[in-house]
C-alpha cells in the first residue's frame, strides 16, 4: 500500500496511490499521523473504503507533500550506519576510525521536512557545503517502550525515502550534528509511505543517489551496521516512541564531502534519491534564496 499526503484543488488530504491515481482518504482519517494511529484497523478501513471508489485523481495532477509534512517531533537519524560510509567519513575528516558500539543518534527539526519534489533552499551566507545522504526511513506505527526485537519489528508501519541534507561546515563547526542537519527544507522525503506488508525484506532494497544524473551513492554492496530492530530497540530503551515517528537509518558511502576533492551541491543541482521497491524523490538546490 502506498500512502501519500497531497494538495489538490486548494485542499490538503491523505490518499492511497492506486496505479496512476490517488484515492482520497479524507473519509478514513484527516492526516497521516491520525491514519497511522488507527494501526491495522486503519489499513483495513483504507482497503474497504478504496474498494468503493472507482477511478481517482490523476497522480500527475496532485502536488505530493512529505508523507508526514508536520511530524509531532524531530526526525530521528542514525549516523555512521554503513561501514564504507563510516570509513570515508573518518578519512575525510582526517580522524582515525574507532569501533562503533552503539548507534550514533541525532535529530532533524520538524521545520526541515520537505516535499519529495520541492526545492531545497540555498543561502551561501549560511552554508556553501550542502551535501546529500540517501536513506531508508522507517515510520513507527505504534507507541512502544523498551521493545524487544520482535516488538521493534512489529512496530514498523512502513518505509519511505529520505534525503538527510547536511550543511557539512555547520555540522563540524557546532560539534553536535543538530544545527547542520536542520536547515529549512533539509529533509526531503517521500514520495509515499510503503506499508510493511509490501516490503518483506527492507535490507534487500538497493539505495541510490544521483546528482545531475551522475551516480554518487549505491548501497548494492553495503549493509547496515545496526539493523532496523536493533536501532528501534536502542531508541526505545527508556524512551517512548510514538506513531508517526520517523527514523532515518543511515546512508551508504559516496557522499560529496568524502570525494577527492570534496564536492558540494551547487544551486541548480538536482539530487535524486531512490530506493528499489519504494520510489524516488528528486529535489533541486534552489537557485534563488528563499525567505
Ligand atoms: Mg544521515
Amino acid at each position: 500500500m502506498k500512502l501519500v499526503t497531497y494538495r489538490y484543488a486548494g485542499r490538503q488530504s491523505i490518499g492511497l496511490v492506486r496505479e496512476n491515481t490517488v484515492v482520497d482518504l479524507s473519509a478514513v482519517a484527516p492526516d497521516m499521523i491520525s491514519l497511522i494511529e488507527l494501526s491495522h484497523a486503519g489499513l483495513e478501513q483504507v482497503e474497504t473504503y478504496a474498494a468503493t471508489v472507482t477511478g481517482g485523481i490523476p497522480l500527475a495532477e496532485v502536488r505530493l507533500l512529505a508523507p508526514i509534512p508536520t511530524p509531532r517531533r524531530n526526525a530521528m537519524c542514525v549516523g555512521k550506519n554503513y561501514a564504507e560510509h563510516t570509513r570515508e567519513s573518518y578519512e575525510a575528516r582526517g580522524e582515525s576510525a574507532e569501533a562503533i558500539e552503539y548507534p550514533v543518534i541525532f535529530t532533524k527539526t520538524t521545520t526541515c521536512i520537505n516535499g519529495p519534489y520541492d526545492d531545497i533552499p540555498f543561502d551561501a551566507a549560511v552554508s556553501e557545503k550542502i551535501d546529500y545522504e540517501a536513506e531508508l526511513a522507517v515510520i513507527i506505527g505504534k507507541r512502544i517502550k523498551n521493545a524487544d526485537r520482535d516488538e521493534a519489528l512489529a512496530a514498523v508501519f512502513g518505509y519511505t525515502v529520505l534525503n538527510d541534507i547536511t550543511a557539512r561546515d555547520l555540522q563540524t563547526a557546532h560539534k553536535q550534528f543538530f544545527k547542520g542537519k536542520s536547515l529549512d527544507g533539509s529533509c526531503p522525503m517521500g514520495p509515499w509511505i510503503v506499508t510493511t506488508a509490501a516490503i518483506p525484506d527492507p535490507y534487500a532494497l538497493r539505495i541510490t543517489c544521483h546528482v545531475n544524473g551522475e551516480l554518487r551513492q549505491d548501497s548494492a554492496n553495503e549493509t547496515m551496521t545496526f539493523d532496523i530492530p536493533t536501532i528501534i530497540q536502542h531508541l526505545s530503551r527508556g524512551m517512548t516512541l510514538l506513531p508517526g515517528d520517523i527514523i532515518a537509518t543511515g546512508t551508504p558511502s559516496g557522499v560529496g564531502f568524502a570525494m577527492k576533492p570534496p564536492v558540494f551541491l551547487r544551486p541548480g543541482d538536482v539530487v535524486e534519491c531512490a530506493i528499489e521497491g519504494i520510489g524516488a524523490i528528486r529535489n533541486r538546490l534552489a537557485v534563488a534564496m528563499a525567505d
